[in-house]
């Protein structure tokens, strides 16, 4: 079969599922505090929903998947769909973001179900200030969900961290040594306008240079990982003395999109190239009738083909997805 190519050559054969668009916290760039209207439940893809459209996309060459949300925990069960998932052929890669709130709980059950890779959402070590972030007082839960997950056996372990200037340049540095010490490796993140409020502005972005500055001079020297893999959104860098590894997404000040291998599937069964698409294909009414992979599987090569060369952020033509982030899936 034809592999996933889109019109400027670009292999797919990442996918990121999100399973819900509800959280348990309010991290300020991605929700907003009141009032958030969540889809109805009938809307959802059940567990059977999401494994028939893996299966159909898997003879197309996607063979990663990465759960998402909102926050993927708060979804019952979920160690039961990483089962279904990591049971089909051709699935070499399943990876979980969750900011750990509940990981405490249900670490033990999802390592046995086959997951390996975390990616935990935490910017701060600091309890008032992720307090003020998140808009709940839930740290040592995170901290308790990370040290249960590495007591179950995760070695995988990666920490995003959301960098927004003038909020998190004292979290930088005591981040970077909590994953050093413990063989973690943090994800800076650019600060991207997906929010639901708009708040985000160019001047807010703690750039990923400023962020590798701050470690150099604080910790130690960093270099370019060389083997690492280009169509990652991360740029991996090591520290010159041995002591582990750490990633920066320069999303906003060197867009990767010419490398990107994704394609996402929203909670309710929408296809989305792009974290920043405007347009969506919807996959629920096929996954929802008596339709053959085929069918499923000509939606997919159909929202590839629509794929833009990447996102305008840097440029006056940017408008923002109709949807927040919490809604797509990050
Ligand atoms: N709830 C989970 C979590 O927080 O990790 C999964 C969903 S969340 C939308 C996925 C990731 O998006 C988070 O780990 C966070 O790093 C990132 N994120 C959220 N809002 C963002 C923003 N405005 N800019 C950049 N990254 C953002
Ligand atoms: Fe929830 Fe994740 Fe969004 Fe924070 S970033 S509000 S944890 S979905």
């Amino acid at each position: 079969m034809q592999p996933l190519v889109d019109k400027f050559g670009r292999l797919h054969d990442s996918l990121r599922i999100s399973v819900t668009d509800r959280c348990n916290i309010r991290c300020f760039y991605c929700m907003p505090e009141e009032g958030v209207q969540f889809m109805d439940r009938a809307d959802i893809l059940n567990f059977e929903e999401i494994e028939r459209f893996v299966r159909a996309a898997v003879p197309l060459g996607i063979s990663k998947i990465r759960l998402t949300g909102g926050e993927p925990l708060v979804r019952r069960d979920l160690h039961k769909l990483v089962e279904k998932l990591t049971a089909i052929p051709g699935i070499r890669d399943i990876a979980l973001t969750t900011n750990a709130v509940l990981l405490e709980k249900h670490a033990a059950d999802l390592y046995a179900a086959g997951l390996r890779r975390l990616n935990v959402h935490l910017d701060t070590l600091d309890r008032a200030r992720f307090q003020h972030i998140t808009r709940r007082d839930d740290l040592p839960k995170v901290l308790a969900g990370i040290d249960e997950a590495v007591r179950v056996g995760f070695r995988k372990i990666k920490l995003n961290i959301v960098a927004v200037k003038n909020l998190v340049e004292p979290d930088i540095v005591p981040m970077a040594r909590y994953c050093r010490e413990r063989g973690f490796e943090p994800r800076y993140i650019e600060f991207m306008p997906l929010d639901a409020q708009s708040l985000w502005d160019r001047r807010k972005v703690l750039t990923s240079d400023e962020i590798l500055s701050m470690i150099a001079a604080e910790i130690g020297e960093v270099v370019p990982v060389p083997d690492a893999d280009p169509r990652a959104p991360a740029t991996e860098y090591r520290y010159a003395d041995g002591g582990g590894t750490l990633g920066v997404v320069a999303s906003v000040t060197r867009p990767f999109c010419l490398n990107c291998n994704r394609l996402r599937l929203t909670s309710d069964g929408k296809l989305r190239y792009c974290l920043f698409a405007i347009e969506e294909t919807d996959v629920r009414d096929l996954l929802r009738a008596d339709s053959t992979d085929g069918q499923i599987q000509d939606r997919i090569r159909r929202n590839i083909s629509e794929k833009w060369i990447g996102h305008e952020i840097n440029s006056s033509k940017f408008i923002p997805p109709p949807r927040p982030m919490y809604s797509i899936g990050g």
